[in-house]
């Protein structure tokens, strides 16, 4: 098939190989490895990922008080109610808390109470998640829909 044999040798590779035989480099004992220039690119943008988290790190650490005074939308991560109407909030649910002076609301009660919450990382990343999952879905069923037209 192919797809296969494509698999077994991306472009990227099979460049770097080419690259090997080309070298007429006498000094150079050990040739270098096909993979290097991957590598060099993913530290690269690994080290760039890391300064930001730092930078959101010591700027989250700075506001801490500021923080702790607004209403985020979270996920519950335990079991409890809403402070205005009583609703029970589950674990995973979507929430609007403040961490000082400590209160939590449904969605509804904060909409109604005009509450404006910032999404928090945890919840971020929990719809990243979510749509991460939708879109694989997707690729699914449009494979799936591929094959069935070339049937
Ligand atoms: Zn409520």
């Amino acid at each position: 098939m192919g797809l296969e044999t494509e698999r077994d040798c991306p472009p990227a590779q099979r460049q770097a190989r080419a690259d090997l035989t080309t070298t007429s480099d006498p000094v150079r004992a050990v040739p270098p490895l096909p993979h290097v220039k991957e590598i060099r690119m993913s530290y690269k943008s690994r080290e760039k990922r890391r300064r930001a988290r730092l930078a959101i790190e010591r700027t989250r650490s700075e506001r801490r008080e500021t923080m702790r005074g607004r209403h985020y939308l979270c996920v519950v991560s335990r079991d409890g109610c809403c402070n205005e109407c009583g609703t029970s909030l589950r674990i995973g649910a979507d929430a609007v808390y403040r961490h000082t002076p400590r209160e939590i609301f449904c969605l509804n009660c904060s909409s109604q109470l005009a509450l404006k919450p910032r999404p928090s990382l945890a919840w971020e990343r929990k719809e990243q998640r979510k749509r991460k999952k939708r879109r694989a879905g997707f690729l699914a069923t449009y494979l799936a829909s591929l094959e069935e037209g070339s049937k």
